[in-house]
């Protein structure tokens, strides 16, 4: 950590905005981004004064550690606002918590709060007109860290770039989800990156997620690597599996990303006392569930779509078809959530964070 305090933030303006040629309406997600990024350098073993300037490329030398060996982490949040033009946060002390566990898993330096967290608000207060109201409407912030130092010596970086950038998004509907179960490929082992959000965990995941895309389904529930049985995480969302009226989850480990919605969605459920299990789920007793009729719905839980319901999923060669009900739970956790999020009702657990 820095011997030097930070508290202060340079900022230069960009002479003109591009807000006017956004088509708020059809938002792709993640594809347009603010005026302004945040920009703080760590060299010499210290973290320089953070810098909040225009949005644009920057140069990098071609021997970056990043570039060769995949130094690089990252968080996903957003920011809301509600009826009263007031932007909020949702629990961003986990975000930046986690990122900094991130950061010491991949031989990376910790962060000091105040970049993160000041430098996080001031850019959001810059961009405030890019925040628009309304339910699902939010800001996608993403803080990220990069090894910018030279030479392909297979050793920690010596210098780093940490940056923020903000891009406006719409509610994030991804269409139908059907799922296959992994038998093989493994996005996480004991002892690996798995509970990291490093960069690398992404990379590992498009390839047998582009073999599923070609036999149609949108997305991988990955298994425990040392045996498949167990059920550990929807693509890159924490997952959900309702069976009669109970909802189960995996519990985290080394190997499952220890997701801030799903720990919400935990305390919302046993706020709303709807019965809860965090437990191993078995491949087989999901299958089991749904021959008998009692598996009645799987969910994804992550920051960018909320929540991600499943409408079916394949298992050795078979496809199990998930009942289409009335009042499904997944949507009911939804509007709790984004609820509170966009302050629509109360937060009686104080995970928003006004800016
Ligand atoms: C980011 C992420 C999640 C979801 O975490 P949230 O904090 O809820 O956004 C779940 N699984 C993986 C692998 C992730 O990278």
């Amino acid at each position: 950590m820095t011997t030097n305090t930070l508290n202060d933030i340079e900022i230069i303006k960009a002479p003109t905005s591009k807000i006017d040629s956004v088509d708020f309406q059809n938002l792709a997600f993640g594809n347009v981004f603010t005026d302004h990024m945040l920009v703080c350098d760590y060299k010499d073993g210290q973290w320089e004064k953070p810098v909040i300037k225009p949005y644009a490329p920057f140069l990098m030398d071609p021997s970056a550690k990043v570039f060769h060996y995949g130094q690089a982490i990252f968080e996903g949040m957003k920011a809301y606002k509600d009826v009263n033009d007031d932007i909020w946060l949702f629990r961003p002390d986990q975000n930046f918590e986690r990122f900094n566990k991130s950061a010491v898993r991949m031989a990376m330096p910790e962060v000091p709060e105040f970049v993160f967290m000041e430098g996080l608000k001031e850019l959001i207060r810059l961009e405030k007109d890019w925040v628009q109201k309304g339910l699902g409407n939010s800001l996608y912030l993403r803080p990220f860290m990069i090894a910018t130092g030279t030479g392909v010596i297979a050793a920690p970086s010596q210098e780093y770039r940490f940056m923020i950038i903000l891009s406006p998004a719409k509610s994030y509907y991804s269409g139908e989800v059907k799922v296959i179960i992994a038998e093989h490929f493994s996005r996480a082992a004991n002892g690996g990156i798995g509970a990291a959000k490093a960069a690398g965990n992404y990379s590992a995941q498009f390839y047998p997620t582009k073999l599923a895309n070609e036999k149609g389904y949108q997305q991988i529930i990955w298994t425990d690597d040392a045996t498949h049985t167990k059920l550990e995480e929807a693509g890159t969302m924490n997952v959900f599996f309702r069976i009669n009226d109970t909802l189960f989850t995996a519990p985290t480990s080394e190997r499952i990303l220890d997701g801030i919605t799903r720990k919400s969605v935990i305390d919302l459920v046993n706020k709303e006392n709807i019965a809860l299990e965090v437990r191993t789920v078995l491949v087989d007793e999901l299958v089991e569930a749904a021959k008998n009729g009692s598996l009645k719905e799987i969910f994804g839980a992550g920051t960018a779509a909320v929540i991600n319901p499943i409408v079916g999923f394949s298992y050795k060669d078979e496809y199990y078809e998930l009942p289409k009900l009335e009042k499904p739970m997944a949507l009911k956790i939804k509007q709790k959530l984004t609820n509170i999020q966009n302050k629509l009702e109360e937060d009686v657990f104080g995970w928003t964070v006004k800016i």
